[in-house]
């Protein structure tokens, strides 16, 4: 094998390149603290948008051998929050595997302006790796080149000298590569023009085994075309246990409707990409991710040799249905029993072909959800609304035109990207400004604006670390001075900004996440199996924990860069 240390992005090169933060310092293993058992597999099941409440809400109706298994079974974590205010998908995933924060390991979001480019980035894009199977040129690959730090998986193939298999399945490119290894024998996602999972050519020479493409040529994904999506107990009040289905500004997705039962055709009479797209938009595109699990296990032997495995795996149905009818909505209900089944399914199997107490399992998420504001406003709560993301550009524009334009109008802001503004440099020059000098005169107008909490400034986040503000502080831990904009407003907690306020189409996005706000923060975190100590815990924990506890419990160093230790008393003694 080849050396799984071949390094050949900068990022890794550069050992810090301006931490803004002290990372805090590097936690040392406790020497008292050892797991008993020894794993043969982990695995990290990420649930990608799933708030910690969920789990307390829904309690009563998951199966025994399912969640519960977990929380009872399994060291339970009631309060965990990233400490971070991105809280998105990209930056989730690259958390858990590497144990630091974005101002780390510089997936700040899902998508950035990128400034020497002078055009917007996805976290895992690329143009030097391609698609396999190709899908036929428009498609790009996917590497984790913007990924500044290592993971856990690249962790357990150095100290095993590459003995070690990780494998890493999700529907999402970036779930996908950001929380494997950069040398994965396996890093497969779903391809929406193909309906295929897919690799690119950066992972393993875009070898892909017997195995995937036989998984590919049977179609597995077709198999709910023209099929419902229906209630999974009917006999359940889904309405009293959630709320209404049909909801003002609830979305639709691709013609899926607002209530039961969904149609699995994408609107189309033949397979096409848009039943794919509805597919990943309803819980079969979990279903897919788990059949992929299955087999990765028993094709690769997973859990089977000398060397301990990890497999990674992230569910994206979660987020795409709870983006699209919300999380007081009965589709996220019927996902979140639908994921208890999968999770039972899988320990099952786990049982099976690895064997019980031979594995050890962390369930985590990514990040929570915002409720709708219709739901909110229904419920009779005041503070919560829509606004639209022109208060970032024309207004912006407006605004500065008026304060410095002397009459004219000039061109102030040069992108926007997830949330962030990024002023344009020129301008300010020209016009004989200060950057810093704008920025502050910018946030304090923005602040004054409906639904805005508070904008932090450039300036204001590279003066040293913000003591006395712990959003300040949370806002820093996701900021990159490359990559991340010139003004970064946080919102009020139930404010959305929402491209459309009209309700002809709310299509396939209604909610969303990304704040510091709790219902983002908050998340599962359950860890069972090999050597691990049961019980409800109450202490704070950050997600950071998770690339620790995987590498305590597989025996190894975790990656350099882990911001947390491993909760004391995790194993049993
Ligand atoms: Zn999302």
């Amino acid at each position: 094998m080849k050396n799984p240390f071949r390094i050949w992005f900068p990022w890794l090169l550069a050992l810090a390149p301006v931490a803004l933060l002290a990372c805090a310092s590097r936690p040392q293993a406790d020497a008292r603290q050892q797991p008993t058992g020894k794993p043969r597999l982990a695995v990290l099941v990420v649930f990608d948008q799933m708030r910690a409440d969920y789990l307390t809400r829904w309690q009563d109706l998951y199966d025994k051998d399912g969640f519960c298994r977990l929380q009872t079974d399994g060291a339970w974590f009631q309060n965990c929050h990233y400490p971070y205010a991105a809280t998105l998908t990209a930056a989730g995933h690259t958390t858990l595997a590497t144990g630091c924060s974005p101002n780390q390991h510089g997936i700040i979001a899902n998508y950035w302006y990128d400034r020497k480019l002078g055009d917007e980035v996805g976290a895992v894009e690329t143009d030097q790796y391609t698609l396999v199977p190709d899908t036929g040129g428009k498609s790009l690959g996917a590497a984790p080149s913007r990924r500044k730090r290592l993971t856990i998986g690249d962790a357990l193939l150095e100290q095993t000298k590459g003995m070690a298999k990780v494998v890493s399945i999700s529907i999402k490119d970036r779930a996908a590569v950001l929380l494997a290894a950069l040398q994965a024998l396996i890093c497969a996602w779903f391809n929406t023009t193909s309906g295929m999972m897919v690799t690119s050519t950066f992972y393993n020479g875009g070898n892909v085994p017997g195995w995937l493409t036989k998984f590919n040529k049977e179609r597995y994904v077709d198999q709910w075309f023209a099929k419902d999506w229906t209630k999974l107990r009917p006999t359940l009040d889904y309405e009293k246990l959630a709320g209404p289905d049909d909801v003002k500004y609830e979305g639709t997705g691709y013609k899926q409707g607002k209530t039961f039962p969904h149609p699995m055709t994408g609107g189309k009479a033949e397979i096409t990409k848009y039943y794919f797209k509805a597919m990943e938009l309803s819980p079969f595109g979990n279903q897919v991710v788990l059949e992929m699990a299955k087999q990765a296990i028993v094709a690769e032997k997973l859990g089977q040799g000398d060397t301990p495995d990890l497999l990674l795996l992230s569910c994206s149905s979660n987020d795409l249905v709870g983006h699209c009818w919300g999380p007081d909505s009965q589709e996220v209900l019927d996902v979140t029993l639908r994921s208890d089944l999968l999770m039972k399914e899988l320990l099952q199997f786990l049982d099976e072909k690895v064997g019980k107490g031979q594995y050890l399992l962390v369930m985590a998420a990514d990040h929570g959800v915002c409720p709708l504001p219709e739901v909110m406003q229904a419920k009779g709560h005041k503070a919560t609304g829509r606004i639209t993301p022109d208060i970032f550009k024309a207004k912006t524009a407006a605004y500065l035109d008026e304060v410095y334009g002397d009459g004219k109008t000039l061109d102030w802001v040069e992108s926007i990207a997830s949330g962030m503004i990024y002023l344009n440099q020129k301008t300010i020059g020209k016009a004989g400004l200060k950057p810093e000098q704008v920025e502050q005169k910018l946030a304090k107008w923005l602040d004054k604006q409906t639904g805005i909490q508070k904008v932090y400034t450039r300036a204001e986040l590279m003066a040293g670390p913000i003591q006395d503000d712990p959003i300040g502080a949370m806002v820093q831990r996701s900021y990159d001075p490359e990559r991340s904009g010139d003004l970064i407003p946080i919102l009020r907690p139930y404010y959305l900004i929402s491209d459309s306020l009209s309700l002809k189409d709310t299509g396939t996005y209604t909610t969303t996440h990304g704040s510091p706000h709790e219902y983002d923060t908050h998340v599962p975190l359950l860890v069972y199996g090999a050597g691990v100590e049961p019980g409800i815990r109450k202490e704070k924990v950050i997600p950071q924990a998770v690339a620790s506890i995987l590498a305590e419990g597989l025996g190894i160093q975790p990656p350099k860069s882990v911001e947390a230790a491993v909760p004391k008393g995790l194993w049993k003694k």
